[in-house]
C-alpha cells in the first residue's frame, strides 16, 4: 500500500470499480457514499464484451457468472408489426471476434459483486451516509467536506457521484443535465407470469414511433426484466403530465398486441426521466477528476453508461500507477484517453435513440437497411465491443 488515501465520492458501479482498480495498483482508497447503504436499483443491465474484458481484469467476471444470463442473440423487432427485423448473433463467431461474451445481469448482482470484491481488499474503506458537500485543494492535499460535517483529507478526489454530481458542478459548473424528454418504466416479474415464452433466450428490443420496449431474462432465467420507454409528445407540445402512465398507454396503443401486452409487466409507480450532456473536455482540475455518469452521462440506447464507467475505472488506475504521486498528470492522461470514446457513446446513443423511434418513411427505410444486416457482423457497435487497449494490450 502506498501514499495517502484517494477519496472517491459515490459508491455506485463506477465508484466501486474505481476503488477496486486503484486498490489493485496498491493505492489506499476511501469511498464516500451519500446513501445510507451501498446499493443499486432492482432492475437489469446489459454488459457487452468490452466491459466483460474490464470486469475480468478487475477479477470479478467469474464471480458474476452464476447470476448472469447469456442470451443467444440481440433482436431488433418492429413494435408495430411484432416482426423480427434484424439480429446480432452472440454465439461462437461473436466470442471469437471479441474474446468475451455478452451478458445481462441484475444491477444488484453486478453492484454486489463489485462491493464484495471491495470488501475483501484491505486498501479500501467504504463509508455510507457521507454525501460530499464541498472540497478544496491546497498543495498536495484535497480536503472533502461531507453533508454531515465529516472532513477527510486525501491525495486526490474522484467524483463518481452520478448524473447530478456536485463534484462536476465544482469542476465544470455547467448546471443541470439535458433532459431528453424520454421516460422509462420498468418491471421485473417471475418468469411464470410471462405469457409469451417465445423469446426466452434473447435480448429483444421492439422499436416503434416515439417508443420502445426491451425484454430479457435475469437471475439465471428466473425473472423477466421489462423496460418501456416513451419519447413524450406532451413535453414537445408543452402540455402537462409529460411521460405520465396514460401517455405510456396512449403511445403504445398503436403497437402490435403482442408487444403492447408486455406493458402489464412494467410498474406505473415510478418512471425515470432520461438525461445526458454534451461531451465535455474539462473534467479534471488538478487533483480532482470525474468518472462515469458524473463525467459523461449518456442516454441508454447503446446500453453503455455503466460500461463506460467501468472502463474509466480501469484506465484511471493505469494512469495513476504510471504517474506515481503526480495525480494532476495522471488525471489529465486519463481524461485524454477517455474523452473521445465516451463522447462517441453519448452522441451515438442519441442517434440510436432517433433510429429506433422513427415512423412512416423513415421506419420503412430503417427496416429495409436493418433486414440486410449480417447477424455475425455487428458493424455499428464493432468499435465499441472490440474494447479498449490498456497499457498497449487488449
Ligand atoms: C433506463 C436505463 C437503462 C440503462 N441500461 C444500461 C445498460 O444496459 N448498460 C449500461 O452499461 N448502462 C446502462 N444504463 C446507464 C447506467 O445505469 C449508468 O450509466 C451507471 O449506473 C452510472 O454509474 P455511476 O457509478 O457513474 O453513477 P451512479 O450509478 O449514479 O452512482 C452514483 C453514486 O453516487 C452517489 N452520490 C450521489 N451524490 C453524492 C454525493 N454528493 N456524495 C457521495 N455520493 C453521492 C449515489 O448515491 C450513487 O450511489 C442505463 C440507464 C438507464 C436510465
Amino acid at each position: 500500500m502506498s501514499g495517502r488515501e484517494i477519496l472517491i465520492a459515490g459508491g455506485g458501479i463506477g465508484g466501486l470499480a474505481a476503488a477496486l482498480a486503484l486498490a489493485q495498483k496498491g493505492r489506499k482508497v476511501r469511498v464516500l457514499e451519500k446513501a445510507a447503504e451501498f446499493g443499486e436499483i432492482g432492475y437489469g443491465i446489459q454488459m457487452g464484451p468490452n466491459v466483460a474484458r474490464m470486469l475480468d481484469r478487475l477479477g470479478v467476471l467469474k464471480s458474476l457468472e452464476p447470476a448472469s444470463v447469456f442470451p443467444e442473440a440481440l433482436i431488433f423487432a418492429d413494435a408495430l408489426s411484432n416482426e423480427e427485423i434484424s439480429r446480432i448473433a452472440l454465439g461462437k463467431a461473436f466470442l471469437a471476434r471479441y474474446g468475451f461474451r455478452y451478458f445481462v445481469i441484475h444491477r444488484r448482482d453486478l453492484h454486489g459483486g463489485l462491493l464484495a470484491a471491495c470488501r475483501q481488499r484491505g486498501e479500501i474503506v467504504l463509508e455510507s451516509s457521507r454525501g460530499l458537500k464541498s472540497f478544496s485543494q491546497k498543495n498536495q492535499t484535497v480536503t472533502a467536506v461531507c453533508e454531515n460535517g465529516a472532513v477527510y483529507e486525501g491525495s486526490a478526489l474522484i467524483g463518481a457521484d452520478g448524473l447530478w454530481s456536485p463534484t462536476r458542478q465544482a469542476v465544470i459548473g455547467d448546471g443541470a443535465p439535458r433532459m431528453a424528454g424520454h421516460y422509462v418504466y420498468r418491471g421485473v416479474v417471475p418468469i411464470e407470469e410471462v405469457a409469451d415464452k417465445s423469446r426466452m433466450n434473447t435480448m429483444t428490443i421492439w422499436g416503434g414511433p416515439d417508443l420502445h420496449m426491451v425484454q430479457y431474462r435475469l437471475q439465471g432465467g428466473a425473472v423477466m426484466n421489462n423496460v418501456a420507454t416513451i419519447c413524450s409528445r406532451r413535453i414537445r407540445r408543452g402540455e402537462p403530465d409529460p411521460g405520465a402512465p396514460d401517455e405510456l398507454e396512449e403511445l403504445f396503443a398503436r403497437t402490435h398486441p403482442g408487444v403492447r401486452d408486455n406493458l402489464r409487466y412494467v410498474s406505473r409507480e415510478r418512471n425515470w426521466v432520461l438525461h445526458d450532456r454534451d461531451p465535455a473536455t474539462n473534467w479534471t482540475e488538478g487533483r480532482v477528476t470525474l468518472l462515469g455518469d458524473a463525467a459523461h452521462p449518456t442516454l441508454q440506447y447503446l446500453a453503455q453508461g455503466a460500461q463506460m464507467a467501468i472502463e474509466d475505472a480501469v484506465v484511471l488506475a493505469e494512469k495513476v500507477a504510471a504517474a506515481g504521486e503526480d495525480y494532476p498528470r495522471a488525471f489529465l492522461a486519463y481524461q485524454r484517453e477517455r474523452m473521445n470514446r465516451s463522447a462517441r457513446v453519448v452522441l451515438s446513443s442519441r442517434f440510436f435513440g432517433e433510429y429506433i423511434h422513427v415512423d412512416g418513411g423513415a421506419r420503412a427505410l430503417r427496416n429495409e437497411l436493418a433486414r440486410a444486416r449480417d447477424p455475425d457482423n455487428p458493424w455499428e457497435v464493432d468499435w465499441l465491443y472490440k474494447g479498449i487497449e490498456v497499457n498497449g494490450t487488449l
